[in-house]
């Protein structure tokens, strides 16, 4: 007798790549997943130990109090805004009320790798729009548009690239899309940047009837654990989102620590303000040593070693010398290797480690 089979778009999908979770451990640099280098808010710290006494009750079915809170917090209409289990879940959840067999969903080339991973498990088909420099390039999604594309996902910031898109290109972008593919604008890291051209999505998702932007927890709020992510939208579409959703999808001890976080500006600009510090800096010493950066706006950067064995060879000895990194060619960027921006301290380590390598090699 036949076993299971799985259906045809499941068996397509390439598995999260995240081999070096897990390889933390003491004296390890690990800036392998963009997790935030300064740790929680002390608030969030208590807040979550406190709901500890709470743990045999069903958490808020639908995570109201952190939706009220993210609503006061960026003054945004709270019947608008859905929490997921991390981002990765309302990515799941956009792509099982909006595509399936027969669909098609568009990403940029260097896209993160949650939307083909949606796509497919839904048994839509992604499509990956070149890209211009390392950057999402408008021009190029808009020619992948047609009769069957359901929705556009975007990474603005894009991971692991770090690249981004203005506002202005935004909006060229969603005013070249018909009105019924859903643009999906995921902001996970629109917290660091500090450009001025830059935003995230929230006048386009206010204002339109066909773009979501999400965000999360898990970077600069360094709740990554706690997977807490949120989207933000029109109504009727949350009100989709909302039927698709499990019950209880966020816990308890989540939402209070998401709600203290929230309310930690301080420690929120701090880490803020260090990665805008170290960024530059590890940067310009990377590219001392001849090696090419791609010019990041998050909390990381993809650094460049002229070819793939050398890409591995950097990665097997810095992981070696106890910093975890994580390569990307699962991404289409066999030639580089992502780091994630740490304290100065460890940075330095970083570079020191990177120095060797390159005087070896
Ligand atoms: C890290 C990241 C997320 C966050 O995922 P969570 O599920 O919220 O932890 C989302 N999108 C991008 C592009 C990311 O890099």
């Amino acid at each position: 007798m036949a076993p299971p089979k799985a259906r045809p778009g499941v068996l397509q999908i390439t598995p999260y790549d995240g081999s070096e979770v897990g390889a933390g451990g003491a004296n390890r640099i690990v800036i392998s997943s963009n997790e935030s280098a300064f740790g929680p808010s002390w608030r969030a710290m208590e807040a979550y130990s406190a709901s500890s006494e709470e743990m045999h009750r069903y958490p808020e079915i639908d995570a109201r109090s952190l939706r009220q809170a993210l609503a006061d917090k960026h003054g945004l209409e709270v019947e608008r805004i859905i929490c997921g289990c991390g981002s990765d879940q309302l990515i799941d959840l956009l792509a099982l009320a909006y595509a399936g067999p027969g669909d098609e969903t568009v990403y940029s080339e260097h896209g993160f790798t949650m939307y083909p991973i949606a796509t497919r498990g839904v048994g839509a088909t992604p499509v990956a729009a070149l890209e211009t420099a390392l950057t999402a390039d408008v021009d190029a999604i808009l020619d992948c548009i047609n009769e069957r594309t359901r929705i556009v996902f975007l990474a603005n910031p894009n991971n692991p690239t770090g690249t981004y898109l203005g506002d202005a290109e935004l909006r060229r972008l969603h005013a070249g899309l018909p009105d019924d593919v859903l643009l999906v604008l995921d902001a996970a890291y629109a917290e660091y940047v500090v450009a001025p051209d830059y935003d995230p999505g929230v006048a386009l998702a206010r204002e339109t009837s066909n773009v979501v932007m999400t965000r999360t927890f898990s970077k600069i709020y360094a709740l990554a654990s706690l997977r807490i992510g949120w989207a933000y939208g029109p109504r009727e579409i949350i009100e989709i989102l909302d039927r698709v959703r499990p019950p209880f999808n966020v816990s308890t001890p989540a939402i209070a620590a998401g709600i203290a976080a929230l309310s930690d500006d301080e420690h929120t600009s701090r880490a803020r303000d260090l990665n805008a510090e170290v960024l530059p800096w590890f940067t310009s010493k990377i590219e001392e040593m001849g090696l090419a950066v791609n010019p990041s706006v998050g909390n990381f950067v993809i650094v460049h070693f002229g070819d793939e064995g050398r890409a591995e060879a950097a990665y097997r000895f810095l992981f070696e010398r106890g910093v975890v990194t994580r390569r990307v060619a699962g991404y289409g960027l066999p030639e580089w290797v992502r780091m994630s921006i740490g304290k100065r301290d460890e940075m330095q380590d970083v570079i020191d480690a990177l120095r060797a390598f390159v005087g070896a090699t």
